[in-house]
């Protein structure tokens, strides 16, 4: 493999597919049922598939924070999902993806849903990138929400709401639209290096799709849904290949945080992972992970090592040919290329990585091992969900408990007792987080924790 790219080549493109609640088992090649995923099948047959990839925080802003920042998001304070009412984003100090890249000459695009503050000051476009289309939090947020009433749902185009209240109809649209536009702005810069951010609203409840692939599938509307998010990747594969800048680019598909698993049939699926989106437990935070550039990333490759959304800014950077990045504060990323690239015995970078729910930290892997700390998690009461309405969840408590993944991925099996050192170890690896990050509900008070962005 050769290395990054010299600072005098031009750099690569990169894009990222962003689903919106998408599980670990939600994609073909993840051992999803009910319905095939034939492009992110590709992806994986012609580029690298992680088994051990991390978001950040099971829950939209938080996850998609932490994408964009390289930051935990208790670093940079955006917790939870932020709805129509917040006054923050992404404070003006901290340094998106997007920004790192401008210098070194990138267009910059996101086609999408947003999350990280919907007022002009917090907008895509005031955060480096050049042009948005989308929804600026999360396509429930609407006055249909089956148990909560909120305001109407815009869709903004740049700066200006190009449609104040979207419909049940436009929700149809929404995968077609900005696959359309992601299509069309790698048509009109692709002789110079692009970003382009595909964040889907889709397939977070309520789920829509268009009449291409309404009706398509045996699992469902859940399984239509994502046949089109699989369509939508095709197409920016097609256009890669039609324009020659398929060795030119690398292309990357994960979700922002687990199944929503009290919407029952509209909801994906963890697979052999515990729990789901809002909890600390691996279906929360491990994602499906694909990573696609031929000639760069070997065909077929799969990765066990722990990775996450944090460490694709520090990577994206490195390829890009940026020397040093630019923000003078703390970033908790790091540059996983020797793991994309199949470095022989490349290892994770992470001694290890932490899981906070709500500015809590509950828990910590290193390793194969993951300490959970005494916490409450929210776990269906009984069955899902059916048609678009969600199930009551109930509150559950776990104790001080450590699971063995390479044995026991679902996190079934306490086995501090027999691994006292592990614990400890663990534990000191947690109490520096706490330190650094902070543990607390609502403020976060780390030492090294940097204020919101507020009105
Ligand atoms: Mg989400």
């Amino acid at each position: 493999m050769r290395p990054a790219a010299a600072a005098e080549e031009r750099p690569p493109n990169f894009v990222i597919v962003f689903a919106d609640d998408l599980g670990y088992a939600d994609v073909g090649v993840y051992g999803a049922k009910g319905y095939e995923t034939p492009h992110l099948d590709r992806m994986a047959r012609e580029g690298a598939m992680f088994t051990d990839f991390y978001v950040a925080q099971a829950v939209c802003s938080a996850s998609r924070a932490a994408l964009l920042t390289g930051c935990y998001p208790n670093r940079i304070g955006i917790l939870g999902a932020l709805g129509p009412s917040a006054n923050h984003g992404i404070h003006d100090n901290e340094w998106t993806i997007a920004e790192v890249l401008k210098p070194r000459g990138y267009a910059t695009a996101i086609y999408g849903k947003w999350h990280l503050g919907h007022h002009p000051k917090f907008l895509p476009t005031r955060h480096g990138f050049d042009d948005y289309f989308g929804l600026p939090y999360s396509n429930d947020m609407w006055p249909f929400h089956p148990t909560a009433r909120f305001p109407d749902l815009p869709l903004i185009d740049g700066e200006t709401i190009v449609n104040a209240k979207v419909t049940p109809e436009d929700q149809t649209q929404l995968t077609t639209w900005y696959t359309e536009r992601a299509v069309k702005f790698i048509e009109q810069h692709q002789d110079e290096p692009f970003f382009v951010y595909l964040p889907h609203s889709m397939p977070h409840v309520p789920l829509y799709v268009s009449d291409k692939f309404e009706g398509k599938t045996e699992r469902g509307l859940f399984g239509d849904v994502i046949a089109e998010i699989d369509w939508s990747v095709g197409e920016i594969l097609k256009t890669l290949e039609r324009l020659d800048l398929d060795e030119r680019t690398l292309v990357i598909f994960t979700s922002d945080n687990g199944p929503w698993l009290s919407y029952g049939d509209h909801a994906g699926s963890a697979g052999p992972l515990r729990e789901g989106k809002g909890t600390t437990w691996d279906g929360g935070q491990r994602e499906p992970f694909l990573a696609r550039w031929p000639g760069r990333i070997p065909a077929g490759s799969v990765c066990g090592e722990v990775a996450a959304t944090i460490d694709l800014l520090p990577t994206l950077a490195h390829l890009a040919g940026v020397e040093e990045l630019p923000m003078k504060h703390a970033i908790d990323g790091k540059d996983i290329w020797p793991l994309l690239a199949g470095e022989p015995d490349a290892k994770s970078p992470h001694a290890a990585y932490f899981f906070y729910w709500g500015g809590h930290l509950q828990a910590v892997r290193s390793g194969k091992w993951k300490l959970h700390f005494p916490h409450s998690y929210r776990s269906l009461k009984g069955e899902g969900g059916t048609g678009g309405r969600p199930a009551p969840y109930v509150d559950k408590q776990i104790g001080l408990a450590l699971y063995n993944l390479e044995k026991d991925v679902g996190e079934t099996t306490d086995v501090a007792e027999q691994h006292p050192e592990v614990v400890e170890r663990l534990k000191v690896l947690a109490d520096k987080a706490r330190r650094d990050l902070g543990d607390t509900a609502g403020k976060v008070q780390g030492e090294n924790v940097r204020e919101p962005g507020r009105l």
